[in-house]
């Protein structure tokens, strides 16, 4: 191991290539230390322009004709975000709604295709509006969830899913990234297995986008959704994005039938009628303004290139769990994420049996994590802007904390949002 100094956390910082990125962010905020990029990415400079410059002169200026910029936005910011983040074809990736709906519309169109299959696969860990989603979807249709059980800290294995496979099966729906432990599931191997049963697959893709390469293309991935608010900095509430394979975009049909999936909209037609496009999953009117923040967030992911924020976010998790080896081991957290950096997307989590007061003590010293239940530091590290010397000092701070008592004075109870 290397030294565990300030000096050594600054040199890895003059050797990284990504350094110059930071400063495309708006970071005014003193010794704060952020590390909850993965929960809501930092604001991008250009996105107060971008936002800025709309406000003003699109809907201030140009009023309702400011629809000949809007009404392709969401599918522009999804052919940015295709080739260099997404590996998909331009036309394959729009901006529509949020992840959960985007969900529901996904899965809906898969068991539409899929009418004489009963069983919808998911893992025990998925995000909770993923499992939420399926099982009314499940509900709703008279199926059958046959659900994988997932380690919470190693992630999914390829086997435990390719048991639950079979010609039942209709679809499978995971999340690429744990959203827990930031494992990454074997997405290439386990689209092929379910292919092999005739089975679709839905990848969430909310903690992977912008943080480690997905080979949607390469994989032949068949849907998928995820959100740009995390690790493309797209802003609160920012709409998300879905793929679909383009040869399966004419025979899918999403449940949730309006105007924008409609062909020719503005004939006003009375019969649905969908686009053979990516548009037949659009539904209404888009957030506007929010498609501007995504914009922005997307163009600067698109120009750094998921090759180097993976590697940049391999490191930075090795250089966590390196300080948690030298430091915080000792004072009774342990690792709750893959020890294989090739394994894990751009956060790392810790157990630590008062984590919950530790957390608060810890943000209170100036560093900003996520709790998650019921023991775990969520610690997330957004390539673009977080360096080397943020870990150091953020760790820092948590074993002065940890080992001084501090956490003892705060209180048990959670509050709402985590
Ligand atoms: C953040 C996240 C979501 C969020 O869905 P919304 O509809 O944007 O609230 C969904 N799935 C996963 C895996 C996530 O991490």
């Amino acid at each position: 191991m290397s030294d565990v100094t300030k000096a050594d956390a600054d040199a890895r910082d003059a050797a990284d290539p990504l350094a110059g990125y930071r400063e495309r962010f708006v970071i005014d905020d003193g010794d704060l230390i952020y590390l909850d990029g993965n929960s809501l990415g930092r604001l991008p400079r250009a996105a107060v322009d971008e936002i800025g410059r709309a406000v003003r002169e699109e809907w201030g200026g140009e009023l309702i004709r400011g629809w000949r910029h809007w009404i392709d936005l969401g599918r522009q910011v999804g052919d940015v975000l295709a080739g260099p983040v997404l590996d998909a074809a331009p036309g394959e990736v729009v901006l529509s709604d949020s992840t959960s709906v985007n969900l529901y519309k996904l899965a809906g169109a898969a068991l539409s295709a899929r009418p004489d299959r009963r069983v919808v696969v998911v893992d025990e860990d998925n995000f909770p509006t993923d499992q939420y989603l399926m099982q009314a979807l499940a509900a709703e249709r008279g199926l059958t969830l046959r659900t994988v059980a997932a380690d919470l800290d190693e992630g999914l294995s390829t086997d435990a899913v390719t048991a639950a496979l079979d010609e039942d099966v209709a679809l499978v729906v995971l999340s690429h990234v744990a959203y827990r432990s930031g494992a990454v599931a074997d997405l290439p191997a386990i689209t092929r297995r379910a292919h092999e049963v005739g089975a679709l697959v839905l990848w969430d893709l909310c903690h992977s986008a912008g943080a480690v390469p997905v080979p949607l293309r390469a994989a032949s991935v068949d849907l998928a959704v995820g959100c740009t608010y995390k690790y493309l900095n797209g802003g609160p509430g920012a709409p998300a994005f879905l793929y679909v394979r383009s040869d399966l975009q004419p025979v899918l049909r999403q449940p949730i039938a309006g105007w924008f999936g409609q062909r020719d909209q503005f004939a006003m037609a009375g019969g649905y009628d969908p686009e053979p496009t990516i548009d037949r999953f659009l539904v209404g009117t888009p957030p506007v303004l929010g498609q501007y923040g995504a914009l922005a967030g997307a163009r600067i992911a698109a120009e750094a290139g998921i090759e180097p924020v993976h590697a940049k976010g391999m490191a930075l998790t090795s250089y966590a769990v390196e300080l948690y080896d030298a430091w915080l081991a000792e004072l009774g957290f342990t690792l709750a994420s893959p020890r294989d950096a090739t394994r894990r997307g751009a956060h790392v989590t810790f157990h630590h049996p008062e984590a919950w007061r530790i957390c608060q003590a810890w943000q209170d010293a100036g560093v900003l994590p996520d709790f998650r239940t019921p023991d775990r530091l969520r610690i997330g590290l957004a390539p673009l802007y977080t360096r080397f010397a943020d870990v150091y000092e953020a760790f820092d701070r948590l074993r002065r904390i940890t080992a001084d008592g501090t956490w003892r004075s705060y209180p048990a109870e959670r509050s709402r949002v985590t």
